[in-house]
């Protein structure tokens, strides 16, 4: 399932900026992904919120904006949004436009708990864990 590996992705990089903050955990995640990647944001929270139980990011909200598609046009280079799956130019009416943009996938935020580094070796967690 393609949303898995996204989700992935995205956790990989969450927990580098918890680790980064001592740990903190995660409360809330915003991504913006391309709207040529296809994928249900629905599954990526669910995939996110499976891959993430044992983590920093256990329980963290993911905010899915969806970024759209630009193309341009092959024969007379306008740009545009395409609504339908042809990408036929507005302007010229030509079909199978370049595509510029809506292959984003783009960690936009991380907020994490408001957690002094101080008081994290007095939570029960291991925090030993060592790093590739
Ligand atoms: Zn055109």
């Amino acid at each position: 399932m393609h949303e898995f590996g996204i989700a992935d992705a995205i956790l990989a990089k969450t927990l580098e900026i918890s680790a980064a903050n001592g740990g903190a955990s995660v409360e809330r995640v915003q991504v913006l992904v391309g709207g040529l990647r296809q994928l249900v944001p629905e599954m990526l929270e669910f995939a996110f919120n499976a891959l993430a139980a044992e983590t920093a990011a256990r329980g963290a909200a993911l905010d899915v904006e969806l970024a759209p598609v630009r193309v341009v046009c092959r024969n007379c280079e306008h740009a545009f949004e395409p609504d339908d799956l042809f990408w036929t130019c507005p302007v010229c009416g030509t079909c199978g436009a370049n595509a510029v943009t809506g292959d984003e996938l783009i960690l936009k935020s991380v907020t994490l708990a408001d957690v002094a580094p101080e008081t994290a070796s007095a939570r029960p967690e291991p925090s030993g864990e060592k790093g590739r």
